[in-house]
């Protein structure tokens, strides 16, 4: 039996189609416990929706002997999550908020694209299960906590404007300023912007992580405005008229569990960290 399941976030690729149209089968017969009901996607097969990580979970039985449990592989769209696998499995994927339950397909086709469009324009990625529990909201008018925590700052839309484009631009205006020290720090905070994929997640940090510090998410947030280490770059981005979000999660072991989390993005990411963090 292959050992890639367990707790190893891969789904076995040995898992075919037919195990796929095995596993809807049973759904179709068996129904879908509460808890493995789908988020945010659906597989869509002969007009009825079944929620992705399930189907998944149940083909693994027919393929490998075992069902892969819940948290045992990601969701989400980025390549070697749930729904890029079932695509190129040939199965459709919608973003649809009925759990994975409706048997006939609703007629909401154009908000379900409106979705689509609105994910594109964020960039979608399968880390979005890292940041559950998270409180988001539009950076420029946050108002984080004075607790300890984790927390991340996220594209909520992107402009036309591309990172190449804005680092010259910043480039052009910080030479006009004509003061080669400021120039050099603020430049290699600003050509981080280089880092930005397809996920939305730019920066992860901590607040409170040194023993006895007295720093909260409230206070990380404020130094966004004069010392921050991610502050240049996000400026350029809002300037340019990027759309983002600074999100947390209160917690009193912030230094393991911002670790955690890195640890786990890195895993997602091909070993990098989000853009505006230094690699
Ligand atoms: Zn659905
Ligand atoms: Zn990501």
């Amino acid at each position: 039996m292959p050992s890639v399941h367990k707790g190893g976030h891969i789904i076995p690729s040995i898992i075919a189609r037919d195990h796929i149209l095995k596993a809807i089968r049973e759904i179709d017969e068996l129904g879908v416990p509460d808890r493995r009901k789908s988020t945010n996607y659906c597989l869509i097969h002969e007009q009825r929706h079944y929620p992705p990580k399930y189907v998944i979970s149940i083909a693994a039985r027919y393929a490998i002997g075992t069902e892969l449990g819940h948290h045992d592989f990601y969701g989400g769209k980025g390549s070697g999550c749930a729904n890029q696998f079932l695509r190129n499995r040939g199965f459709q994927i919608a973003e649809c908020q009925c759990g994975g339950l409706i048997s006939i397909e609703m007629p909401e086709a154009a908000s379900e694209l409106e979705g689509f469009r609105e994910e594109l324009s964020r960039g979608s990625c399968c880390c979005s299960d890292l940041l559950v529990g998270f409180t988001f909201e539009d950076i420029v008018e946050a108002e984080p906590p004075s607790e300890k925590g984790v927390y991340v700052v996220r594209i909520r839309k992107r402009s036309e404007r591309l990172p190449e484009a804005m680092i010259s631009e910043a480039k052009q205006l910080m030479a006009r300023v004509g003061w080669k020290m400021l120039e050099k720090k603020v430049m290699s905070r600003i050509k981080r912007l280089r880092g930005i994929s397809q996920c939305p997640v730019i920066y992860i940090g901590g607040a409170g992580t040194q023993p006895g510090s007295r720093n909260t998410l409230k206070g990380r947030y404020s130094e966004f405005s004069g010392r921050h280490t991610a502050m240049y770059p996000v400026w350029i981005l809002l300037y340019f008229g990027w759309e983002l979000e600074f999100g947390w999660k209160a917690t009193n072991d912030p230094a393991n569990e911002e670790a955690e989390l890195k640890r786990k993005y890195r895993k997602i990411h091909q070993e990098r960290l989000p853009a505006l963090v230094e690699q």
